[in-house]
Formats: structure tokens, C-alpha cells, sequence
């Protein structure tokens, strides 16, 4: 038979398909709720301020090169990043205990984090890694492409729009020892909804004594609260209990660098020499996948995260990036409780945290709100809070209040 006569045709990704539909749209009030990137009021991406003053910085450099990084990435980078999100006085830091290996960004910190796993975590146990039901859709293709199998966890309940926190630590408490769990450091993906502080220490003694390991996914540092070590919390406080761990870590929302790929991968390891073991062999399988990572978005965020200045101005432009997130949210359950008098509670729009909310609405109702609306969203009813602004909340609040009535 001819090549390629036997190969099925792949969908579409799902919120590129949306885009693309939202795109051609010519209705003058559409709205794109879709895709999690952060628009301004206008609804147009945002290069942040201090981002601008950091390329100034390197385009005027004339000692700076396009010669390779290092295989582990940019050194100033990699501990700027671990700093970040460990915290300045981390033990673990201290210690020389953490192996920081720059990445992909987000996506390419999962991918190394799971082929790592794959290699030299199991032991001929089952290769398994549990995921929050539901999750972003790539953790599943992500897993399986390094014959990893993605198992879920219980996390939502769609009957109280809230965690099911009894369905979550039973997940914990049933799965064999050892078990590896993803959980989102902050601003959960898709439904914007975390554990509490106290819900977290429940989750870490359970972890200790069943000796699971956490895999963190921090793709959301700082733009969840506005505060970057608040969205830290977690992670540092499972540090700081000795749970064995690695976190994923993503630039992408927080510096608004998304097509620069800037991402880092830290394993948290128990010794000096366990760390050094760890990074020989992550230097091996980044070597054979992407030889050594890209430098420029690597050398902006190294610029911000190594000078006080430029740090204190990123911690203000995301401020203003969570800041206008958190205001649509108190604008839509204004409209939607007060003003319209929408049928149902809507206190999850300002409970939920970061760049999504689960709207609660049903597939039929996403899609009803797509199709006679011109709302852009995914039928899970998630909506994208950045696609929200000034001008389009109303017309959003109205549709929505529409459909469900
Ligand atoms: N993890 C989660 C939960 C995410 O939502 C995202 C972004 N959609 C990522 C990781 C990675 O994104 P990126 O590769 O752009 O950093």
C-alpha cells in the first residue's frame, strides 16, 4: 500500500479549533473565552513594561552571543527560577539538595519530568501517574507518550462547583504506595478551584505516610492571587515537610512570554549526592531531546528575576494582570446576582482562582451560548476570565443569563 494510505487523521486540537472558529466569526460582539492567554481591557496581549526593559537591556548588550547554553540551561536562570518558587531561604536550597534543569517551558517541564519518572522511578511497578479528574487535557497525552498510564483521581464536584475534597484524599488513601500524584501548585486547570491551606496539610500527611510522590505543575505562579509567594504556598510547604517531590514550572502567564518557552524542571532530592545522580541523568535525556534549551526568553526572565529593580516592577505588572482578572470576576457575579438576577448561586465566579472558572453551565448550554451567542468557549463550560474586559462583560453576563434560564 502507499506510505501513509493506513494513518487515520487526527482531530483538531480543541481550543485551536475554537480560535480558529472565533476567528472567522463576523458577528461585531463575539467573544473568545477559549484560550487561556492574558488579553488587557482592549482585548489585546500584553507585553509587560519590565519585559520591554529587559529586551532593551539585551538588545543593547553587545557581549552577548548566540553561542549554546549549557545542556541544564542558563545557570542565572535555572537558580533565579528555583529561588522564585522554593523561596529565598529554602532549606532545600541551601542544601544543595535541588536539581534545577531548564525547559520547553511548562510543557516541556512535564514532558522531562514524566520521561525522568518513566526511566527510573517505577522499579517494574506499574507506570502509572495519578491526575485530578479533570486536568488540562495534555497531562493525558503528555503521560502516554513516555508509556506513562494517566489514572484519575476524584477533584470535582460538579454538584457544589467546589472540590471534592472526601473523593480527592480517598484517591490518596486507596492508591498503592508510592504512587505518583500531579497536583496543580496554584490556580487549578480547568476549574479554578484549590485546596485550602488546611486541605493541603491533610494532603501532605497522607502523602508522607503513603510515601507517593508530588508532582507539581506550577504554570500560574503570581498571576492566581497576584502575590507570587502566596501561589507558592503549597509547594514550599510540601518542601518544607520532606515530601519527595519535583515541580514543572512555566513563565509563560506570569512574564506573558508564551512563545519564548520558558519553563524550568526542579527535582527536590533528599541528599547532595542524590541531586547530583539526578541531574547527570536529566542531562542525559535533555541532551538526546533538545540538546541545550533556547536562550533569549531564558535571559529576559534572568534579567528580572537577578536585579531588584527589574523584580519589583514584574511583581507590579502582575499585579496588574490578576488584579484586572479578579475585578471581572467581582463584575460578572455582580451583573449576573444583582443586576439579572440570574437563577442559581454564583459565588464560585469569585471563590475560583487564576485565569479560569468553571462556569457550571452545562455542554448543551456551552453550546447554545457558542452557537446563538457568538461566546467562544469549551463545552466543559469553562470560560477564560482574561477574555473578559469593559466592554464585552455585559454582553457576556446577558448570553450567559440567557441560556440558563
Ligand atoms: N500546565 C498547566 C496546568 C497549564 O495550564 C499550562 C498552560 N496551558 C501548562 C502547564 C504549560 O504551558 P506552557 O507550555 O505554555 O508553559
Amino acid at each position: 500500500s502507499e506510505t501513509w494510505e493506513e494513518l487515520p487523521l487526527a482531530p483538531p486540537d480543541s481550543i485551536f479549533k475554537l480560535t480558529a472558529a472565533y476567528k472567522v466569526d463576523t458577528f461585531p460582539k463575539k467573544v473568545n473565552l477559549g484560550v487561556g492567554a492574558y488579553r488587557d481591557d482592549n482585548n489585546k496581549p500584553w507585553v509587560l513594561p519590565v519585559v520591554r526593559k529587559a529586551e532593551q537591556i539585551l538588545a543593547n548588550d553587545q557581549a552577548l552571543d548566540h553561542e549554546y547554553l549549557p545542556i541544564t540551561g542558563l545557570p542565572e536562570y535555572t537558580t533565579g527560577a528555583a529561588r522564585l518558587i522554593l523561596g529565598p531561604d529554602s532549606p532545600a536550597l541551601k542544601e544543595g539538595r535541588v536539581v534545577s534543569v531548564q525547559t520547553i517551558s511548562g510543557t516541556g517541564a512535564n514532558h522531562l519530568a514524566a520521561l525522568f519518572l518513566s526511566r527510573f522511578y517505577y522499579h517494574g511497578a506499574p507506570k502509572q501517574v495519578y491526575l485530578s479528574d479533570p486536568t488540562w487535557a495534555n497531562h493525558h497525552a503528555i503521560l502516554k507518550n513516555v508509556g506513562i498510564e494517566p489514572i484519575s483521581y476524584s477533584y470535582y464536584d460538579p454538584k457544589t462547583v467546589s472540590l471534592d475534597f472526601d473523593g480527592m484524599t480517598n484517591s490518596l488513601k486507596n492508591a498503592p504506595p508510592r504512587s505518583v500524584f500531579l497536583l496543580h501548585a496554584c490556580a487549578h486547570n480547568p476549574t479554578g478551584i484549590d485546596p485550602t491551606q488546611e486541605q493541603w496539610k491533610v494532603i501532605a500527611d497522607i502523602a508522607i505516610e503513603k510515601n507517593h510522590y508530588a508532582f507539581f505543575d506550577c504554570a500560574y505562579q503570581g498571576f492566581a492571587s497576584g502575590d507570587l509567594d502566596r501561589d507558592a504556598q503549597a509547594v514550599r510547604y510540601f518542601v518544607e515537610r520532606g515530601v519527595p517531590m519535583l515541580v514543572c514550572q512555566s513563565f509563560a502567564k506570569n512574564a506573558g512570554l508564551y512563545g519564548e518557552r520558558v519553563g524550568a524542571l526542579h527535582v527536590i532530592t533528599p541528599t547532595e549526592p542524590a541531586a547530583d545522580r539526578v541531574k547527570s541523568q536529566l542531562s542525559v535525556l535533555q541532551r538526546s531531546e533538545i540538546s541545550n534549551p533556547p536562550s533569549h526568553g531564558a535571559r529576559i526572565v534572568s534579567l528580572i528575576l537577578n536585579d531588584a529593580g527589574l523584580f519589583e516592577e514584574w511583581k507590579r505588572d502582575i499585579r496588574t494582570m490578576a488584579g484586572r482578572i479578579i475585578d471581572m470576576r467581582k463584575e460578572l457575579h455582580l451583573l449576573l446576582t444583582e443586576e439579572l438576577k440570574t437563577p442559581g448561586n454564583w459565588d464560585h465566579i469569585i471563590n475560583q482562582i487564576g485565569m479560569f472558572s468553571f462556569t457550571g453551565i452545562s455542554a448543551e448550554q456551552s453550546k447554545i451560548l457558542t452557537e446563538n451567542a457568538h461566546v467562544y468557549l469549551t463545552t466543559n463550560g469553562r470560560i477564560s476570565m482574561a477574555g473578559l474586559n469593559s466592554k464585552n462583560i455585559r454582553y457576556f453576563a446577558e448570553s450567559l443569563d440567557k441560556v440558563v434560564r
